[in-house]
């Protein structure tokens, strides 16, 4: 199966089983603040540290106000607190003055921000303004490169250009929404459930380990 089979086959797994219905309705700026909250976090803590954060302050009027100690405190769960505060804080008087209070929706402008790189870039764009981009955060770096569909020497943004031009752009919103979610259940970092994958047939890795078990066996009936 060439990667253009395999992209079919993935695309079609992940629309049957994720669901992106509800994936654009979100606030664009607390959208962009989760993001850069979520940067070296767990997806649990990251929950607590927006719950906490936006249950006092969540446009970028409120946070640029905020003391940045107080701001600190509320997000301390999230990973390098001290460095979120900092940005997030710088983020929200950026929008203010230079954007009138709305997040930019052109990648350059994103990537100008204070703590925004591709990843968060691209999930803005495609979760807030719906542009066909594919984010490339951990789940998206790990399982292609698994399956086969992408070279294992990509660099993240090599990566995203090689997912991009295997998936039309019609299809595009379901790749970061579904193997977040695919890769938060089955592919996941430690011990995927590989037994269970309905990818397995297509999947390189998988491949790789099961002709690897095969050869051990072997080995050892012969010692
Ligand atoms: S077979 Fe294993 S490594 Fe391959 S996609 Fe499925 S869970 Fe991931």
């Amino acid at each position: 199966m060439n990667q253009r089979q395999k992209m079919k086959a993935v695309i079609t797994f992940l629309k049957k089983n994720y669901d992106t219905e509800h994936a654009l309705a979100r606030n664009k700026f607390m959208l962009l603040i989760g993001t850069i909250l979520s940067q070296r976090s767990r997806d649990i803590t990251t929950e607590k540290a927006e719950r906490s954060l936006f249950s006092v302050a969540k446009t970028p009027e409120t946070i640029a106000k905020l003391p940045i100690k107080k701001l600190q405190a509320l997000i301390r769960i999230s990973g390098p607190y001290r460095q979120k505060a900092k940005r997030i804080k710088a983020v929200s008087e950026i929008i203010l003055k230079k954007y009138k209070g709305r997040v930019p929706k052109t990648r350059v402008e994103l990537l100008e921000l204070p703590g925004v790189g591709f990843k968060t870039a691209d999930i803005v764009l495609s979760y807030g303004y719906g542009v066909p981009t594919i984010a490339v955060d951990t789940h998206v770096n790990r399982i292609p490169r698994r399956i086969g569909l992408v070279s294992s020497k990509a660099n993240i943004e090599e990566a995203r250009k090689e997912l991009e031009a295997l998936t039309p752009l019609k299809d595009r919103f379901i790749i970061n929404l579904g193997l977040v979610q695919f890769g938060q259940t089955v592919c996941k970092a430690v011990r995927p459930l590989c037994e269970k994958c309905e990818l397995n047939k297509l999947c390189d890795y998988y491949q790789k380990q099961r002709q690897l078990s095969i050869i051990l066996k072997r080995l050892e009936t012969i010692t």
